[in-house]
């Protein structure tokens, strides 16, 4: 080892149980910042993507019996990495040192002289329980709890255990790795005395949208299991606080728990979205239709930036225009200061938190996020005469200018970016395989009836959500009919009204 070479530096970070939003703050800035990942099966596409994009991805494999790389192998990898100079995450289920072998890994970089961190996680044993609504401890059941492998490794595992000392049912015991050998836990707690009627429950899948729970007493569990062929991974929870589940369970009973929601808009738009989605226990699926690009013209909107305090009012229609603003400010050296007297109005909320972002708070906001009300509200706001910038997309309608300039107000109207219909082969699949499709706009609507043949024969089959009037008016053009249209028009209020009508509308 060369004593002047630079050390890198290696994180073990605890990926949480599946859920991307189970991730500590401290993980997500590990991997924001690492120079490679090295990450497993368990690990979701959401946290992944969270590696820079020139970062160097290492997929390890790991899946119960078809092991891209062994243990050692992986430790090796990190050594070597960290000894190179990168900064590595090496990203596990769950928590790094709950059967996770992160002390061994730890061990050896410790031996290398490579710096480490262990960032935990929220591990699986804890969390697919709370997510099906069983709390490990309760009051009225344990003061303690116990988690074990059940792994059946003929020189270790749940061989070794003291099936006496576990064998007490005010304690709560969660297995890990146990599918495979449930019968013989089974087995030995009755032998010590744990009584048949004792409440079970297996979580497979925990915190996921394709989270399963199977409850049963440890006499009829493992006939349940064959019965429903519940299969691994899974935590197995043994105790009393297994009957709560029938009061606080409360992830997997929503009306879009497991549903796989086709997220059409932009790709840099859609991260806000899958986010929500997953709260709810729905799995995005981002097949984004359309894409945000500079316009064709790009010389009037940079011309805009260089006058904005010659305007009475100047007038956002979305994020997208915001940040093309800002980023041809910032271009041309400048800054919100820009702006001067002019006073500025965002579309919707989510537009006007973009300008705040940038320093700036919108003087208006209409109710409604269309194009009507930002018109009619600036109408009331503005005089004949008054100067008016709108920045928009190229393909923008032409509402806002057109009603302004009717009642005489000085229109300039200027696209600072364009959005694109994609096509993508894959589309038609993920539209097939999805159970709801949404549309956030109506260009997304007609770029993915582009990509998708036959999209309004199978549209009869799926749930068709769309964030406003307009954005429905186009899926009916293209032969669809939505099934949810939003009363609020943004994320949040699809969401809202996903959530309302698919309770009658999906099966
Ligand atoms: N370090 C991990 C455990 C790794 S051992 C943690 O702290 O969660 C792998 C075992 O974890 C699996 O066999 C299964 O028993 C359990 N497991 C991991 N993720 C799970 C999930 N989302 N739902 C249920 N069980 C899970």
């Amino acid at each position: 080892v060369n004593p002047s070479a630079p050390v890198g530096k290696v994180w073990l970070v605890g990926a949480g149980p599946g859920d991307p939003g189970l991730l500590t703050l401290k993980g997500a800035r590990a991997i924001a910042g690492c120079d490679t990942l090295v990450y497993d099966y368990l690990a979701s596409s959401a946290i992944v993507a969270l590696a820079p994009p020139d970062c160097e991805k290492i997929y390890v494999g790991k899946k119960a019996g078809a092991h891209t790389l062994s243990q050692d192998e992986i430790t090796a990898l990190i050594v070597r990495l960290g000894r190179d100079g990168k900064k590595v995450v090496r990203l596990k289920g769950g928590d790094v040192f709950v059967f996770a072998r992160g002390g061994e890994e730890a061990a050896e970089l410790r031996a290398a002289g490579v710096p480490f961190e262990i960032v935990p996680g929220i591990t699986s044993a804890i969390a697919a329980p709370a997510y099906a609504g069983i709390p490990i401890t309760h009051r009225d059941h344990n003061t303690s709890f116990t988690i074990a492998t059940g792994h059946e490794d003929p020189t270790k595992g749940f061989s070794s255990l003291d099936f006496a000392k576990l064998a007490n049912p005010k304690q709560t015991l969660v297995f890990l790795m146990a599918m495979g050998s449930l019968a013989g836990i089974v087995a030995k707690l009755r032998e010590n005395g744990m009584p048949g009627d004792l409440p079970v429950g297996i979580v497979r899948e925990g915190t996921k949208p394709t989270q399963e729970t199977l409850v049963a007493t440890l006499d009829t569990i493992v006939a349940e299991v064959e019965r429903t062929r519940f299969a691994a991974p899974a935590i197995v929870v043994i105790g009393n606080v297994v009957r709560e589940r029938e009061t606080i369970r409360w992830f997997d009973n929503g009306p879009l728990f497991g549903k796989r929601v086709l997220v059409t808009r932009a790709r840099d738009n859609a991260d806000d979205f899958a986010a929500t989605l997953w709260e709810i226990g729905a799995e995005p699926v981002i097949a984004p239709a359309i894409a945000i690009g500079p316009p064709d013209d790009p010389a009037p909107a940079r011309e805009a930036i260089r006058a904005l305090e010659d305007y009475a009012w100047v007038v956002f229609t979305s994020r997208h225009g915001v940040d093309a603003c800002f980023d041809a400010l910032t271009a041309d050296g400048g800054d919100a200061r820009r702006f001067g007297r002019a006073r500025v109005a965002a579309i919707g909320p989510r537009t006007a938190e973009r300008l705040t972002s940038h320093g700036v708070r919108a003087d208006f906001v209409p109710a409604t996020a269309i194009a009507e009300s930002i018109a009619e509200g600036l109408l009331e706001r503005t005089q004949a005469g008054d100067r008016i910038l709108v920045y928009g997309a190229q393909e923008m309608r032409d509402v806002v200018p057109d009603v302004l300039r009717a009642q005489g107000r000085a229109v300039v109207s200027v696209a600072n970016y364009k959005t694109s219909h994609v096509r993508d082969e894959t589309m038609a699949r993920l539209a097939e395989e999805t159970d709801v499709w949404t549309f956030t706009s109506a260009s997304t609507v007609r770029s993915f009836v582009e990509n998708v043949p036959g999209a309004g024969d199978l549209a009869q089959s799926k749930t068709v959500a769309c964030i406003g009037p307009i954005t429905a008016a186009a899926a009916r053009d293209c032969g669809m009919d939505p099934d949810v249209v939003a009363q609020e028009y943004t994320v949040a209020g699809l969401v809202a009204a996903l959530e309302r009508v698919t309770a009658r509308v999906l099966p």
